[in-house]
């Protein structure tokens, strides 16, 4: 039947084992696109996902593959991001397939993210089939790597594919392997339509675009059907598959991936995890949805011209129709004007919507230095949650302070452990368990998210020449002893420079921020004080100094092209330049504290 035809299926891997390139071969293999439409990394669309080289949003691709067995199959391939900040997202890409791959590296081994994300699968009961990568590498040690993903995740990798996504080796055997080993997928072809929303995005021309696993039944262009969540009927437009490019089939049956367009132009109209019905059998229940995640970064974003704040939050609004963790409302700041305080994953997921801001809407942001959510219970028994230090109430009237707690589990191989369980003390860790596998050592700590979130990954890697990984998620909220450093700008307190900080590094970190601050804050025509402060106490000072000359007069007389690329640089400079007072200060400064150890 067609359904025994249909292979759906993701790709576990971490960032950089190959994923992009080995489904780029899928792609060529199976004749989706021309040589000359084969660009480098189809798959990952976004400009910015391209340039960072990891993959953000569930995509999808529908293939023809002729196996050896001389059937057709139809492949759908459902892109899953690799990033430790994005998991939530792989859970939902998951949901739409019955297998995964597991691609691993071959000279590099098994990585933390891979393994929280191939339990992810197994949980989901899909079949997981582990690749070993880069065997092209000389350093490729594919029984070892075999034996970790045995140790480690528990799966018998003795007899996986060893391919080269690079020089194409093995490619074949890998599609062949997946149409052996996924399940077809069930469901009930002639039963009323049932499709869940994997994914929607708004797309100027067409509206909302969504992505969607038809469970059962089919949905055919023109057809009538009704979001769940809304209870809206709408009508059909447009059914098809991506190729990778959009291609329009009028129908998508049980056990399809594709896309659907529904004339639907409010944004909230077909939210992700939602199922469409048919207006004909409109009670048919409703798909389980996906977890709601939550955010575990928050900072106060900013237009810096006030007039775009309007356009900001439509920009905003459009974003959080495909990123249900992209949490957003107003804020206002005495510093700063309006804007809004967002929540995010993690730093690199904040640092992706103000590119996307900056870039796909055009507009200029200034962002304040992220912080965790804080549970303050105050002498009067209320329980208060604190996502913006500036609003943290007084200390007077605090009688506990609780900070999110992350369980982190860490992969690293023998020789860096000493290293890594540095920096795990550093940043107040306690260990929970330590495991020796084959080389890699699995350690379980609990670390305070705060540190956690801001460069742990960073410094992790550092500290472990890129070996160790990491994955986490948060537990609890724990009693602990934290202070709020506010900073000030020729006397005035600024609120959006206002942290919450360990009360054993909140000195040493307040004398560090104001030295980073007198840094990056441009010499102005006279002297900025710059100092750190816990309450009304004063714990350190800084002063940036005056300029003495004129910057411009010094070019009279100079070449004009120099002065002319010395003010643009002054424009450009004051794009992201927010006036404190009679202050110009820098976007770099709002985020000094992310600098500071
Ligand atoms: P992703 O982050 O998992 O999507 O990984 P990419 O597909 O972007 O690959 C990361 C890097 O590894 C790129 O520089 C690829 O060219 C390289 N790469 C991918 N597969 C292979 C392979 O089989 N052999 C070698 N030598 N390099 C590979
Ligand atoms: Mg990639």
């Amino acid at each position: 039947s067609r359904l025994d035809h249909i292979r759906n299926f993701s790709i576990i891997a971490h960032i950089d084992h190959g994923k992009s390139t080995l489904s780029d071969r899928f792609i060529q293999v199976c004749g989706g696109l021309s040589d000359r439409e084969m660009q480098a990394q189809v798959l990952d669309s976004m400009d910015i996902e391209r340039e960072r080289g990891i993959t953000i949003k569930a995509q999808s691709v529908t293939l023809d593959y002729k196996a050896r067995n001389g059937e057709t199959y139809q492949l759908n391939f459902i892109d899953t991001p690799g990033h430790v900040d994005f998991s939530y997202e792989v859970s939902r890409s998951l949901s739409a397939c019955e297998g995964a791959l597991l691609v691993v590296d071959a000279a590099q081994g098994v990585e933390a993210q891979s393994v929280a994300n191939c339990y992810t699968a197994i949980e989901q009961g899909l079949e997981v089939i582990p690749v070993l990568n880069k065997m092209d590498l000389p350093q490729a040690d594919p029984d070892k790597v075999a034996q970790e993903i045995e140790d480690i995740i528990g799966l018998d990798a003795t007899e996986a594919v060893r391919c080269s996504a690079k020089s194409g080796l093995n490619i074949e055997d890998v599609l062949e392997d997946l149409v052996a080993r996924v399940p077809p997928p069930e469901g009930n072809i002639d039963g009323p339509l049932q499709a869940l929303i994997i994914d929607s995005w708004f797309d100027p021309y067409l509206g909302v675009v969504s992505l969607i696993r038809v469970k059962n039944g089919s949905i055919k262009k023109g057809d009538k059907i009704r979001m769940k969540s809304t209870g809206r009927d709408h009508l059909v437009d447009g059914i098809g598959i991506f190729t990778p490019k959009m291609t329009a089939t009028g129908e998508l049956c049980t056990g399809e991936v594709g896309y659907m367009v529904g004339s639907i132009k409010e944004i909230h109209g077909a939210p992700v995890g939602d199922t469409i019905v048919s207006t004909k059998f409109p009670d048919v229940d409703a798909l389980p949805g996906f977890q709601k995640v939550k955010p575990q970064v928050y900072a106060g974003l900013f237009p810096v011209s006030a007039d775009d704040f309007e356009s900001f939050r439509d920009a905003l609004d459009k974003l959080s129709l495909n990123d249900a963790s992209l949490f957003f409302e107003p804020e206002s700041s005495d510093a700063l004007g309006f804007g809004f305080r967002c929540g995010f994953l993690g730093m690199l997921h904040m640092e992706i919507i103000q590119e996307r801001l900056e870039r796909e809407y055009d507009l200029d942001l200034i962002t304040t230095a992220p912080t965790v959510i804080y549970e303050v219970l105050t002498r009067r028994g209320d329980v208060l949650m604190v996502d913006n230090p500036s609003k943290l109430p007084d200390p007077g009237t605090i009688e506990e302070m609780r900070e999110p707690i992350a369980e982190c589990n860490i992969l690293v191989p023998q020789e860096y452990l000493g290293n890594v369980i540095t920096l795990c003390i550093e940043k107040r860790g306690v260990q929970i368990d330590m495991q020796y596998t084959g080389s890699q050592v699995a350690l379980k700590y609990e670390i305070p998210m705060g540190e956690v979130v801001m460069d742990f990954f960073d410094r992790l890697k550092s500290a472990s020449r890129g070996f160790a990984s990491l994955d986490y998620s948060f537990t609890r909220f724990q009693a602990s002893s934290l202070q709020r450093l506010d900073v000030l700008v020729n006397g005035e307190r600024v609120d959006a420079l206002a942290t919450i900080m360990h009360t054993d590094s909140v000195r040493r970190r307040g004398a560090a921020l104001t030295e980073k601050m007198k840094e990056l804050i441009p010499r102005q025509m006279f002297d900025v004080a710059i100092q750190a402060a816990i309450g009304n106490q004063v714990v350190a000072r800084t002063t940036v100094k005056a300029l003495r000359k004129n910057v411009i007069a010094k070019c009279y007389g100079g070449d004009v092209s120099r002065k002319k690329k010395l003010l643009q640089k002054q424009k450009d400079g004051k794009k992201r330049m927010k006036q404190i007072g009679n202050v110009e200060i820098p976007q770099s400064a709002f985020l000094a504290v992310l600098r500071v150890d």
